[in-house]
């Protein structure tokens, strides 16, 4: 599958039993449809989560295509909180695109468990600037 963002060939790498694609030149990670839901683990935070998307039409970011089916991904919006996180869906259900960062945003915003094994992965796979991450 290749990068939405720069085209290149991603890489799969796994998670807690799940297949995610990674691209290593710009850090953005496609998940399949239903895959965020294993990832997050947490059934109820899961639904919790997914009810916050809101297709945003009026931002200005560049549309960018699903890996699949090649068709213009729309704008979500997650969650209420600010600053503003948007991640790109494809209109078929194909999956989700998260730019470099936004995974873990996900997540946090996601309110899980301290001791969530897969947000710890993330942190120690990708890093996290974050001081308060203890
Ligand atoms: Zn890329
Ligand atoms: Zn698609």
């Amino acid at each position: 599958m290749d990068c939405p963002v720069c085209e290149n060939a991603m890489i799969t790498l796994e998670l807690k039993e799940v297949e995610i694609d990674y691209c290593t030149d710009c850090g953005g990670i496609w998940l399949d449809a239903g895959e965020l839901e294993m990832l997050l683990g947490e059934p109820e935070k899961a639904t919790q989560l997914l009810a916050s998307f809101k297709i945003d039409s009026t931002s200005a970011e560049k549309p960018r295509r699903c890996p699949i089916c090649n068709k213009k991904m729309k704008k979500i919006n997650v969650g209420t909180s600010a600053p503003i996180l948007l991640i790109d869906k494809c209109p078929r259900d194909h999956g989700l695109w998260f730019d470099k960062g936004e995974l873990h945003d996900i997540f946090d915003r996601a309110q899980l468990d301290k001791d969530n094994k897969i947000q710890k992965l993330l942190v120690d796979m990708f890093g996290h600037d974050k001081k308060d991450e203890d």
